[in-house]
């Protein structure tokens, strides 16, 4: 057997092409979604990720208010544009990339986010509102994943998901996703024992742990769904370098029913799910809980 593979790309694009529809009609009622995006110094990784969002945000018809800020910028000069962007009418999302220079008082700055504007979802307000399964805004890598498994998989109800990796900003809210989704929930991390027998009963697998191909194609369940959020960047042995995931691909291919590749799985989801996620915060800003968001 050989597992379909799970097109992030692909999902991708047809995500922006609806974000694309919406933002032209919300244009007819004078309704430009906007987004912030504040970057702090000069981290290549960074710089790429950042002008990735504002490329894509332009292509679907958002708005974009850049901060390229220095490294020397103080928490306190952050709190000022985050108050500024908050009361700003046209910034519906507020991005800060992460990480912020050491420097920085990253909880202070995250916290200052007008939670409705908080276009990660990783503010407490959100996280308690998805925690007790209230509408809120959902981190974006957790939610493109789970677009891609209920493309693999329409009706995840009863079945046992194993959620490898424990962050906050991916494996917690990747957990409450599923549980919301009526899946019947384990939770991984560094001090789990025995992974591979909880792998071997898990019918959906997310591996978010960031170490390069550590969960083995055979420690799989036949037929399992695999959500593969790891990104690594390793030696490709000819002097360059090459991108894998936290799943041995090659091996898993080969157990599981569908699989998302790395790189063209997860990662392409995350930016269109900001964009989501900007798109919904400027429907509700603007008519309340009554508009029309575009479902996930
Ligand atoms: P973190 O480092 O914050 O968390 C990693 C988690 O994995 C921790 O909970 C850790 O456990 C757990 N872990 C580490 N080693 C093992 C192991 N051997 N067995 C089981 N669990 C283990 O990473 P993130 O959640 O931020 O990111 C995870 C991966 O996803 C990374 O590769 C990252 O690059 C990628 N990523 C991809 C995105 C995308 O757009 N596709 C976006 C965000 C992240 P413990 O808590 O005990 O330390």
């Amino acid at each position: 057997m050989s597992a379909s593979i799970i097109d992030g790309r692909a999902a991708a694009e047809s995500l922006r092409r609806r974000i694309a529809e919406r933002t032209a009609q919300l244009r007819g009622q004078d309704l430009i979604p906007g987004l912030a995006v504040v970057l702090v110094g000069e981290d290549p990784a960074s710089q790429i990720y950042v002008s990735s969002k504002t490329r894509q945000a332009e292509e679907a018809g958002l708005r974009h208010f850049d901060h390229k800020l220095p490294a020397t910028t103080t928490t306190a000069e952050l709190l000022a544009l985050i108050q500024s962007l908050n009361s700003n009418p046209e910034v519906h999302g507020i991005l800060v990339q992460l990480p912020l220079p050491k420097a920085v008082d990253s909880a202070a700055v995250l916290a200052a986010i007008d939670p409705n504007k908080d276009a990660d979802g990783f503010h407490a307000v959100n996280v308690g509102r998805l925690s007790l399964g209230e509408p809120a805004t959902i981190p974006c890598t957790p939610l493109g994943s789970l677009i891609l498994l209920k493309q693999a998989l329409p009706s995840l109800a009863g079945k046992r998901a194993l959620v490898i990796g424990r962050s906050n900003i991916v494996g917690k809210p990747m957990a409450q996703l599923l549980l919301q989704n009526d899946c019947t929930v384990t939770i991984a991390h560094s001090r789990t024992r025995d992974l591979p027998a909880l792998c071997a009963e898990a019918e959906i697998l997310v591996a978010a742990i960031g170490r390069p191909k550590a969960i083995a194609g055979d420690w799989i369940r036949a037929g399992a769904v695999v959500i593969d959020v790891g990104i690594n960047r390793i030696d490709a042995g000819n002097g360059k370098t090459k991108v894998v995931g936290d799943v041995d691909f090659e091996t898993a291919i080969k157990r599981a029913g569908a699989i998302t590749p790395v790189p063209g799985g997860v990662g392409p989801m995350t930016i269109a799910c900001l964009l989501l996620n900007t798109v919904n915060a400027a429907i509700r800003a603007r008519f309340g809980a009554a508009g029309e968001t575009l479902p996930v």
